[in-house]
C-alpha cells in the first residue's frame, strides 16, 4: 500500500473485526469500560494499552491518525479540534520560558499573531527569519523552527531541505505547516523535517464542514505533543468530526489534482488580464520561486492563487469581490467550492500594518481558493467581476459632462 491514492482510501480503516462493517464506526463515547479494577489501574499506569477517556484518545480518532501518519510517511500522528489547537500543543510541548521560536514568514495570520503576541507573554521570543537566510537567524536559544510553504497568502516557497539542514545539527525541532500542499504535493518528513502540521479544516476535510488540526512525526515527539495538547490543554477532536475527516480525506488525491488543474488555468487567465497587475502562483514560469516549486512540489502547484488588481486601493478590490457570483467571499480555503477573500482586512488583519507591508500583503491583494468546479465557469465569473472593476472606475452619471440636448 505504497501509493497515496490507495493509502487515502485504506490506511487506518480495515473492516471492523467484530461486525465486518466496512465504514469506520463513530465511537461516540466519553469513557471506556475497564472490565476490572486491575485493568483500570494497568491502563492508567501504561502497563496495558487501551482506551480510557475520549479527551486523551478514541478509536475513531486513532483511525484518522493512522491514515494521516501513512499519508505523510511518519511514525505517528495526533489530531486536534482545530489547527490552532494543534499549533498550541506543539508550542507548549516543546518550548520553555527563555527559549526562542524562529519562523519563516509570512505565516497564516493566526499563527504569526500566536507567536508574536501569546508566546512573548509566556517568555518565549519569536524571531522572524529572512527568506533564503535561515542559518543566520538561528541562535543557541532556538528550540523550534516553524516554516510554511507556500506562504499564506503571497505563495512564496521556502526550501525545506535547506531548512532541515540548518536546524538538524543544532538540535532544533523543525515544523512544516503543510496545510497548503498536503502530502499529495509535498511530504516534509521525507525532506528531513521533524514534524508535518495541518489545519485539517482546509484540504484534508475538503468540504468546508469541519474544523481540525493534526501533527505527524516521530512517535516520541508526537507523544509529548499529545500529552500537552490533549491531556493538559484539552483541544481534542470530537469523534463525529473525525468521521467527517475520514470520509473527506479518502478523495484528497483526486481533489488536489482538480484544485491544481483549475488553479493553473485560472492563474494563466489572470496573468494576461489588463485589470490585473500581478498574479502570485508558483506554477507560473515567472514566479520567483518557480524552479524551487518544480523541485519541491510534485504533481501540481496547489489550489491557491493570489492577485493584485491594477487599480490601486480597497475600492477596486471591493468592486471585484462584490462582483463575484460563483466564488463565495469567505475566509478558509481548500474547500470543493471556490472562495475569495481580502487578507489585509480579514485573515491578516491581526498582524501589524508594518508586518503586512514587509511581507507584501498589500491592500490590493486578493486570495482565491480555487475549488473543483468547472474551470470555464470559474474563469467566466472572474472575467465578469474584473469587468465590474473597470465599470466602477467610470465616473458616476451625475459627474459626467451633460451632453447638449
Ligand atoms: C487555517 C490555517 C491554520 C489554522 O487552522 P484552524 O483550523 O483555522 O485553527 C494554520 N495554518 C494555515 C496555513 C491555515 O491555512
Amino acid at each position: 500500500m505504497t501509493h497515496l491514492r490507495t493509502q487515502a482510501v485504506h490506511a487506518g480503516q480495515p473492516p471492523d473485526p467484530a461486525t465486518g462493517a466496512i465504514a469506520t464506526g463513530i465511537a461516540q463515547t466519553t469513557a471506556f469500560a475497564f472490565g476490572s479494577m486491575a485493568r483500570g489501574a494497568d491502563l492508567f499506569s501504561g502497563a496495558q494499552a487501551g482506551w480510557t477517556y475520549s479527551r486523551s484518545g478514541n478509536p475513531t480518532l486513532a483511525a484518522l491518525e493512522a491514515k494521516l501518519a501513512a499519508l505523510e510517511g511518519g511514525e505517528a500522528a495526533v489530531t486536534f479540534g482545530t489547527g490552532m489547537a494543534a499549533l498550541s500543543a506543539v508550542v507548549l510541548a516543546l518550548l520553555n520560558p527563555g527559549d526562542e521560536l524562529a519562523y519563516l514568514g509570512p505565516l497564516y495570520g493566526g499563527a504569526e499573531s500566536y507567536f508574536t503576541d501569546l508566546c512573548r507573554r509566556f517568555g518565549v521570543s519569536a524571531v522572524e527569519l529572512r527568506k533564503g537566510d535561515v542559518e543566520r537567524g538561528l541562535s543557541p536559544k532556538t528550540r523550534v523552527l516553524w516554516v510554511e510553504t507556500p506562504t499564506n497568502p503571497t505563495l512564496q516557497l521556502h526550501d525545506l531541505e535547506r531548512v532541515a539542514a540548518a536546524a538538524r545539527p543544532r538540535g532544533i525541532v523543525t515544523v512544516a505547516d503543510n496545510t497548503f500542499c498536503t502530502p499529495c504535493l509535498t511530504r516534509p518528513l521525507s525532506l528531513g523535517l521533524d514534524l508535518a502540521y495541518h489545519s485539517m479544516t482546509k484540504y484534508i476535510g475538503g468540504h468546508g464542514d469541519a474544523t481540525g488540526g493534526a501533527v505527524v512525526g516521530p512517535a516520541p515527539l508526537i507523544e509529548r505533543i499529545r500529552k500537552t495538547g490533549l491531556d493538559h490543554l484539552g483541544g481534542s477532536l470530537a469523534p463525529h468530526t473525525a468521521y467527517l475527516f475520514l470520509r473527506g480525506v479518502k478523495t484528497l488525491p483526486l481533489r488536489m489534482t482538480a484544485h491544481c488543474d483549475n488553479a493553473a488555468r485560472i492563474a494563466a487567465f489572470l496573468d494576461g488580464h489588463a485589470a490585473v497587475r500581478r498574479v502570485h502562483y508558483p506554477g507560473l514560469a515567472g514566479h520567483p520561486d518557480h524552479a524551487l516549486a518544480r523541485r519541491q512540489m510534485a504533481g501540481g502547484y496547489g489550489g491557491i492563487v493570489s492577485l493584485e488588481l491594477a487599480r490601486p486601493g480597497r475600492a477596486g478590490v471591493a468592486a471585484f469581490l462584490d462582483g463575484l457570483r460563483l466564488f463565495t467571499q469567505a475566509v478558509s480555503l481548500g474547500d470543493v467550492n471556490s472562495l475569495a477573500c481580502h487578507p489585509a482586512s480579514t485573515t491578516h488583519s491581526f498582524i501589524s500594518a508594518e508586518a503586512r507591508q514587509r511581507q507584501g500583503i498589500g491592500d490590493d491583494l486578493v486570495r482565491l481558493s480555487i475549488g473543483i468546479e468547472d474551470a470555464d465557469d470559474l474563469i467566466a465569473d472572474l472575467r465578469q467581476a474584473l469587468e465590474a472593476v473597470a465599470r466602477s472606475e467610470e465616473p458616476l452619471p451625475e459627474q459626467r459632462q451633460l451632453a447638449p440636448t
